[in-house]
């Protein structure tokens, strides 16, 4: 969990390189199908386009079907779902159908005054979700991904006015997910102005929880 911009998918990433663990990223997945042009893409690219949310039954339906395809018995970090109470509903409804717990639910508390200057400097590799900051995280050369060497390109909502109707859309619909799951008590927030900042927070909770040796932390932490 965390407003737009707050490093949730910087975070995902970093923890499945750290963890060999499993990802889905509910963005990802939307901007795939809105470049491929499928019906999904086609229902959801107005609403991403102007900074809502899609609705629950679609990011549901296209969730659960990935959820569907991950291995029963291995953990994985969903980004950017559920993001509202219908839809923690429904992963609730799933993961006890599959007899699965959700064990965590991550907060990443990133102040105001620097969400906006990251969402104008953020471009992106759209086609695996990597994401470049062009003041303090630039690609090795400018304007490409460092794996393919691809062409970088701005994500349609991630502008000024966009990025308004994000942020209302956070406070209306998902900031109250984060009284649901703290009431259940599996809620653990990290502040930080940086992802750099919150990474090793959030790696040490999860040896921790996981019974890992914290020395991996520190080796993975700067990676
Ligand atoms: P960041 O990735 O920087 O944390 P973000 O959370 O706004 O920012 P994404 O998670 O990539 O970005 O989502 C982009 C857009 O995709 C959202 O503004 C929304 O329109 C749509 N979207 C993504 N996940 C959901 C969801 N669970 N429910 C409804 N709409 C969603
Ligand atoms: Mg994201």
């Amino acid at each position: 969990m965390g407003c737009p911009g707050a490093g949730k998918g910087t975070q995902t990433q970093r923890l499945r390189k750290a963890f060999g663990i499993g990802t889905i990223s509910s963005g990802d997945v939307l901007r795939s199908h809105v470049s491929r042009q499928t019906a999904v893409g086609l229902k959801a690219k107005a609403a991403i386009e102007s900074g809502e949310l899609v609705s629950d039954a679609l990011v549901s339906e296209l969730m659960l079907t990935e959820l569907e395809h991950m291995p029963r018995d291995q953990s994985f970090i969903l980004d950017g779902f559920p993001r509202t109470v219908t839809q923690a509903e429904t992963l609730d409804s799933f993961m006890a159908a599959s007899d699965r717990p959700l064990d965590l639910v991550i907060n990443l508390d990133v102040p105001w005054s620097v969400i906006l200057q990251r969402i104008e400097d953020r471009w992106i590799h759209a086609p695996s979700g990597r994401t470049y900051n062009i003041s303090y995280n630039p690609p090795k050369r400018a304007g490409r991904d460092d794996v393919t060497g691809e062409p970088l390109t701005k994500r349609a909502d991630d502008n000024v006015e966009v990025f308004r109707a994000r942020l209302h859309a956070y406070q209306e619909q998902t900031l109250p997910l984060l009284g649901y799951y703290s009431d259940r008590g599996i809620l653990y927030s990290f502040k930080g102005s940086t992802s750099d900042e919150i990474f090793p927070q959030i790696h040490s909770m999860l040896c921790d929880f996981f019974s890992l040796p914290q020395e991996s932390a520190d080796a993975t932490a700067a990676s």
